[in-house]
């Protein structure tokens, strides 16, 4: 019944026609759950409610996969308004963004002008962007662009996958630049030829990530929503006498808010991650398919209607 749900909702995400109409209808069906809002401005008073909770946030305007290079520089125009935004506005956010959006599909050029003019924004607000890891096939390019880049920009960081098999030893080329990373499981469909399928060697692959990073002396976001990870990344600091100041907690807006905000009452770090922008309906799907228990999320929205 769930992988029959879960399929479900991957099918449903993938719908066009039910993507654009999604535009027009606005944020429904509980999807203010999990997505701040259509645009920036309607995601700031969320905002502003979690830094007062005491959690810090990182925004991403959803959408991906940009063909047109017109659109890409529109994407990048949006991002470093944000920045300014964020900046004007006094909120404690970051950035994450997909290079996808910002035309690494299209030309090396284009997509390294683009991020260079939202990391000179970001560089002189003060503002630290994350760039969030696609699919495999497009893992290199993200890394070559990310180490491009962060040569001339410390406030750069990017995120890595513990189901693929490669991302051991990512961990180990990327410590040159001792970089600020993301540290995930993943969230993409990937083939055995490339990626653990067992969740035990996934998570055990995060582990080791996370004590390799850790140890290294880099600043580690640990991004998951799994009580074994969490706890781990508590003994292993506790343990290493890692300073409070090398790493943090990230989970998506919606999930686990309890532990969000008892995390941060224990004094750790905790980032929310919120999406916005009228592109939400793919994401919401994504997220239903991951866990279909949020259902009752639908069900309580469309009980509102
Ligand atoms: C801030 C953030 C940024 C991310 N960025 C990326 C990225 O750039 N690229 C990428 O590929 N992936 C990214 N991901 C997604 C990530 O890779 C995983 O797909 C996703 O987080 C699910 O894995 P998990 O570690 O949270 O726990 P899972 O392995 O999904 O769940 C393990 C256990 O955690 C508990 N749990 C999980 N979710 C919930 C919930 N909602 N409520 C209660 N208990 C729960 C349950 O006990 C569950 O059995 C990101 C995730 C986060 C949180």
């Amino acid at each position: 019944m769930e992988a029959m749900t879960k399929n479900l909702f991957s099918y449903l995400a993938k719908s066009n026609v039910l993507n654009q109409a999604a535009k027009k209808w606005g944020l429904q069906f509980g999807a203010n759950k999990v997505v701040g809002g259509e645009t920036f401005a309607k995601a700031v008073p969320l905002i502003r409610q979690l830094n007062k909770q005491g959690l810090s946030v990182t925004v991403d305007h959803l959408g991906e996969f940009v063909s047109s290079a017109e659109i890409s520089k529109e994407r990048t125009q949006e991002c470093v308004q944000t920045i300014k935004r964020i900046n004007h506005e006094g909120l404690d956010s970051q950035i994450s963004l997909k290079l996808t959006s910002l035309g690494l599909d299209i030309d090396h050029d284009l997509i390294t002008d683009n991020l260079t003019q939202i990391m000179e924004a970001a560089r002189h607000y003060d503002i630290f962007i994350t760039i969030d890891m696609e699919d495999t096939s497009r893992c290199q390019a993200t890394l070559d662009i990310f180490e491009e880049l962060r040569a001339n920009f410390d406030n750069l960081g990017t995120v890595i996958q513990s189901y693929l098999y490669r991302s051991e030893d990512d961990v180990r080329d990327l410590n040159k630049h001792h970089p600020n990373l993301r540290l995930v499981k993943g969230a993409y469909k990937e083939s055995s030829k490339v990626a653990y399928k067992e969740k035990d060697d996934v998570d055990e692959n995060l582990k080791r990530l996370i004590k390799t990073h850790l140890l290294n002396g880099n600043y580690t976001a640990v991004a998951s929503h799994d009580d074994v990870m969490i706890n781990y990344t508590k003994q292993i600091v506790k343990e290493y006498k890692i300073p409070s100041n090398q790493f943090e907690f990230q989970m998506l807006y919606g999930m686990r808010t309890q532990t969000q905000l008892e995390l941060a009452k224990e004094g750790y770090k905790m980032r929310v991650y919120v999406p916005y922008g009228d592109d939400w309906y793919g994401y919401f799907m994504r997220r239903l398919a991951e866990r279909p228990e949020n259902i009752s999320f639908v069900l309580k929205g469309m009980f509102k209607h």
